[in-house]
């Protein structure tokens, strides 16, 4: 048996007591964590490889609930612009040029950047080259649930996205078959719905039997701008998330995100099904809007935090996102005691489990669960002094400040260096590929000020 304890730190374990363990330990076996807070000496065999975490936090790897990995080489193609001009200029040619080996490295950088900032689980809304994403989660290390992007309807799709409901749903029903379960249970699937202006009514019922038959998730982007209640009320009558409840796939296993112009009716109707949202501050703020999240955390909804993709975001980091949260919402109410930091944190990871429905093994540091955690550390001009770990993590560290990761018991980043990949290649692959993605798909973004070319 493969033992590693981490020793000696501040341990923020996020168990159902929220028990917080000062100069406390963590004994991770082979996947799992065999115990938290005192570890004593009979435990510990001889080969165990010690961590000494003194002066660090040690905590839960973070939940992002909502990212495109397919989208990482597309980060900067959509600033400053409007919605239809951001998807039907910029994103859908960008997405819809993609090939397979574009998808795998977008995907590697992308987790690149998530493992930096203490992400250990992800849950993907949807592109287009899954198995790419497959493979690029499969060698990097960290856990992920991967969805493809899924359209059936509506205007100005590009024509080699136009396919047919039963189309749409075979090929996902194909990639549960190849990757979900797959890297000792880390790659899971699920299905995903675009949005209401692409799907048919059709497609979301079906959708959602085949997600029961599987015991899979839905993810689904829901009540992203104002005009999407326009058009969900003329062409079905009802706002999105009305005519989700009619149609009956509202429920437990219903992920949904933006959630930014819901009416109070459809936040009864989110607590009444116990669906999952998930909030995405910098992407509301840039594009689309302020979401209502203290009000659906007081109804009881499981609200847990993601970054979006990179033409949205756009940084793919968990630590904005958090301290983004609690002060957007401080802003937008008016009052400094909404969200404070421990339940940040908590949207960040129990919440975050709880939405991608994993909440039996990770989100938490307890005996038993999977060995998904992250070592923090506070020592940098911008964190220290530290007074309250949990408020500094949320209102003052960067993701500079997290130093090691580790996923399903294996290291993924020990000191801020990747050990799993090489960071640098990627990334050098990923600027390469990005400039002949942006050619081929016809995207050229404007100068913003006089280039001069010098040689
Ligand atoms: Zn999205």
């Amino acid at each position: 048996m493969r033992q590693i304890l981490i020793k000696n730190g501040y341990v923020i374990s996020m168990n159902s007591e929220r028990q917080v363990f000062e100069n406390g330990d963590v004994l991770v076996e082979n996947d799992k964590i065999a115990a938290v807070g005192r570890v004593q000496a009979e435990q510990i065999n001889s080969s165990a490889e010690i961590v000494d975490a003194s002066g660090k936090i040690v905590m839960p790897g973070l939940i992002n609930t909502h990212v495109h990995l397919s989208q990482q080489l597309g980060r900067g193609i959509g600033d400053d612009v409007d919605l239809l001009t951001w998807l039907r200029k910029r994103i859908w040619p960008y997405e819809s040029s993609m090939d397979l080996e574009d998808s795998y490295i977008s995907s590697l950088a992308c987790c690149l950047e998530m493992i930096h900032s203490g992400v250990t689980t992800f849950a993907e809304a949807g592109g287009q080259e899954v198995d790419g994403m497959g493979k690029a989660v499969e060698k990097i290390g960290i856990r992920g649930i991967l969805s493809r992007s899924t359209m059936d309807c509506g205007e100005g799709l590009p024509a080699n996205w136009q396919e047919s409901t039963d189309t749409a749903l075979h090929k996902q029903e194909e990639l549960i078959k190849r990757w979900h379960g797959r890297a000792n249970g880390r790659i899971r699937v699920w299905f995903s719905l675009r949005t209401i202006f692409n799907n048919s009514d059709e497609l979301i019922t079906r959708t959602k039997t085949l997600a029961d038959k599987y015991r899979v998730g839905i993810h689904m982007h829901v009540a992203e701008i104002n005009e999407e209640v326009r058009f969900s009320r003329e062409q079905r009558g009802l706002t999105t998330v009305e005519h989700l409840a009619r149609l009956g796939v509202l429920d437990e296993n219903f992920l949904a995100v933006h959630t930014v112009w819901l009416t109070d009716r459809e936040i009864d109707l989110f607590a009444l099904y116990n669906v999952k949202v998930s909030h995405n501050p910098a992407a509301a703020m840039k594009v689309l809007g302020f979401a209502r999240v203290p009000e659906m955390l007081a109804r009881g909804i499981s609200v847990s935090i993601g970054t979006d993709g990179a033409p949205c975001n756009n940084r793919m980091d968990m630590m904005s996102e958090m301290y983004l949260t609690t002060l957007i919402h401080k802003g937008r109410t008016l009052n400094p005691e909404v969200l404070p930091a421990e339940k940040v944190l908590e949207m960040a990871t129990v919440n975050g489990a709880r939405c991608v429905l994993w909440e039996d093994q990770i989100g938490s540091l307890e005996p038993g669960k999977k060995a998904d955690l992250i070592i923090i550390n506070p020592a940098s001009a911008g964190t220290l002094p530290l007074h309250d770990p949990v408020a500094n993590l949320v209102y003052a560290m960067h993701s500079s400040n997290v130093e090691s990761s580790m996923c399903d018991g294996q290291w993924l980043m020990r000191d801020k260096k990747i050990l799993t990949v090489n960071e640098e290649e990627i990334l050098q692959q990923a600027q390469q590929r990005a400039a002949v993605l942006l050619k081929k798909a016809g995207i050229s973004l404007p100068n913003r000020f006089p280039v001069i070319k010098i040689r």
